[in-house]
């Protein structure tokens, strides 16, 4: 059976073994994380893919990277630098957030007449979750990290009405696919909750997929791929673009026909692909430096994926699908979970409440 090689076996790596199996692919997330002298039996019509941007260079992430059938492999570098992921979309002319480089001429007092009284640094690589990020507030007289120039861009801070995501694929004869748009509700930077599909965001469908099939046109991209955005009235701006399955999509796992790990290995071992049909309407909680707790087990609604990382605090170690065939069903879960959990998922299971009544 064709073998799928995954850089990196996080929880997305996890997935994506979990949604080959009905397809009978034998996909081996790889940890590239820990130094070893052993080599990889890989064969020349294995696929490679990877579920993280970067990556630490070794012998084992080199043999995985420089395979001839590594599936989007210069885009993973462009994309893991803001620097270069924002041009790129300044180059397609896909909308995003005014922003420029922090180099050793930069000043606050420029960046704020250009921006406005709130700017936010983000460091070029390795941020997620939020990490990586400073606010140079004017009224604060906020100063750009010394140790931040040449490494971070500066961009505008966006009063966003709320966010979204896009995840699509395009398969390799150049079509693209997408699931319906999904909202999101990030908290200190993280992912805490998504709802989707939601039929007030339909009227923004086409815009999106319109940017997103440029991105992934532009980039002569096959698989699935994530648009982070900002919604502005009925204006969408890329917030950023993750060349993976995303967090973002996870509800697909129980509310389509073919979930977002299946289709992008669908995408990559040049399988038929479909539009996903939706099967019902979806919560998403993510569970974020707490303890498994088999109460959540107990609520009809729900299917947890639970990752077996050691927890810690403000670390992704599951998520909650919730199916919504009914708000009031729906009600009752989300006032359990209420009661469960702790003090940082208050809001977000209250904004969950809110989209429903
Ligand atoms: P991820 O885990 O999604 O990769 P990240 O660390 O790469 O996150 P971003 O997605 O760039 O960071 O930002 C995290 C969150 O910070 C966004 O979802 C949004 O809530 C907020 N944010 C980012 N950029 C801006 C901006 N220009 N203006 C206002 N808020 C922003
Ligand atoms: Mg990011
Ligand atoms: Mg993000």
């Amino acid at each position: 059976s064709t073998k799928v090689w995954v850089l990196g076996n996080g929880q997305l790596g996890a997935m994506l073994a979990h949604a080959g199996k009905p397809l009978a692919l034998d996909v081996r997330p790889i940890d590239i994380m820990v130094p070893t002298d052993e080599k990889l039996p890989l064969a020349a019509d294995d696929i490679i893919t990877a579920e993280r941007e970067q990556w630490p260079e070794s012998a084992l992430s080199l043999q995985l990277s420089t395979h001839a059938n590594f599936i989007n492999g210069p885009v993973f570098g462009r994309l893991a630098d803001r620097f270069t992921q924002k041009s790129l979309l300044d180059e397609l002319k896909v909308a995003t957030a005014p922003w420029e480089p922090v180099d050793d001429k930069s000043d606050e007092t420029t960046l704020h007449s250009r921006y406005g009284d709130r700017v936010l640094l983000k460091r070029r690589t390795g941020g997620y979750d939020g990490r990586g990020q400073h606010w140079l507030k004017q009224a604060e007289d906020s100063k750009i990290p010394a140790d931040w120039r040449n490494l971070a861009i500066a961009e505008q801070a966006i009063n966003f009405d709320e966010e979204v995501s896009l995840v699509g694929a395009r398969g390799q004869d150049g079509k693209c696919y997408f699931y319906p748009l999904t909202l999101n509700l990030h908290q200190d930077g993280i992912l805490m909750a998504s709802i989707a599909p939601l039929s007030r965001l339909a009227p923004l469908q086409t815009q999106a997929e319109e940017m997103l099939s440029t991105i992934m046109h532009g980039l002569n991209y096959v698989g699935v791929m994530a648009m982070e955005c900002f919604r502005l009235g009925d204006k969408l701006l890329v917030n950023e673009l993750a060349p993976r399955v995303h967090n973002s999509g996870h509800w697909t796992q129980a509310g389509c026909h073919i979930d977002q790990f299946q289709l992008h290995l669908r995408a990559l071992c040049n399988l038929p692909l479909h539009r996903p049909q939706v099967n019902f309407q979806c919560v998403m909680v993510n569970l974020i430096g707490i303890d498994k707790d088999d109460r959540w087990l107990s609520l009809p609604n729900a299917e947890l994926f639970w990752y077996n990382k050691e927890v810690r605090p403000g670390r992704k170690v599951g998520h909650l699908n919730l199916s919504v065939h009914n708000r009031v069903h729906l009600a009752d879960s989300i006032n359990q979970l209420k009661l469960w959990m702790p003090q940082q998922y208050q809001a977000p299971l209250d904004w969950i409440m809110a989209e429903f009544f």
